[in-house]
């Protein structure tokens, strides 16, 4: 029996949509898009049922919603789960384009290819780039050892002319001070100039793994600021 072929515009790869914010895309009036699954597994992920589930949608399922909106939202924040493990990112991003929306990728960086051809095609309008540790500790963060990656796409995004942030969420389980200063040492030996939010963990209705609500340090009062780039604090 032959196998149906499925087009990207029909493969099931988004979880949800959220058809406003104002909050996410530099107070560009927006719509999220929630991709489904990821390639890392932070046991404080807020998302899990994104994560681990299955998707809802196709780009077929959401496309009349972007066409009727074109004209009142200007932007489209793509995140997951990570939309980059998806090859049919590509294609979307060349159709939101079409219809002149400025586009917002969140991404852990595993996809370096990825990220590159967006930026150079200009498919993309800004990334927030997720920070989740070094060499000796990702894979205990996020059950995968693949700082490699994670590096190539921090210098694909240092060496383009595209506006992009960098940001950790930080949970005292999960980093120490020190873990932090060496990251900021890291982003300090890079280059790196523009903005660096650090999140405070807050406890959610549910994670990926088992983490306490208590989040003991409040970084925003301890870290000593000797760097070329902003440090920017979100809900400490
Ligand atoms: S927090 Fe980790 S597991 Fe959750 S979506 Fe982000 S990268 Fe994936």
């Amino acid at each position: 029996m032959s196998k149906e072929i499925i087009s990207w515009k029909q493969k099931k790869i988004i979880d949800s949509l959220t058809p406003f914010t104002l909050l996410d895309f530099q107070k560009t009036p927006s719509v999220i898009v929630w991709f489904s699954q990821c390639n890392m597994r932070c046991s404080f992920c807020y998302n899990p049922e994104i994560v681990l589930g299955k998707a809802n949608y196709s780009f077929n399922d959401i496309y009349d919603f972007f066409l009727s909106r074109k004209n009142l939202l200007k932007g489209v924040v793509l995140c997951g789960g990570e939309p980059t493990i998806h090859n049919e990112l590509y294609d979307i991003c060349k159709e939101l384009k079409s219809m002149d929306y400025n586009i917002k990728l969140d991404t852990n960086g595993l996809n370096p290819r990825l990220v590159k051809i967006l930026i150079d095609e200009k498919l993309i309008d800004f990334v927030a780039l997720d920070f989740k540790g070094l060499e000796y500790n990702l894979k205990k963060i996020t059950k995968v050892d693949k700082f490699e990656e994670f590096e190539k796409t921090l210098d694909i995004l240092l060496k383009s002319s595209i506006d992009f942030e960098i940001r950790t969420t930080y949970h005292s389980d999960i980093y120490t001070l020190n873990d932090i200063y060496k990251m900021l040492d890291f982003l300090e030996l890079k280059g790196y100039k523009k903005r660096y939010y650090l999140q405070n963990f807050i406890s959610h209705k549910s994670t990926l793994g088992k983490i306490t609500s208590d989040n003991k340090t409040n970084l925003s009062k301890v870290i000593k600021s000797k760097y070329s780039f902003d440090i920017k604090y979100r809900n400490f």
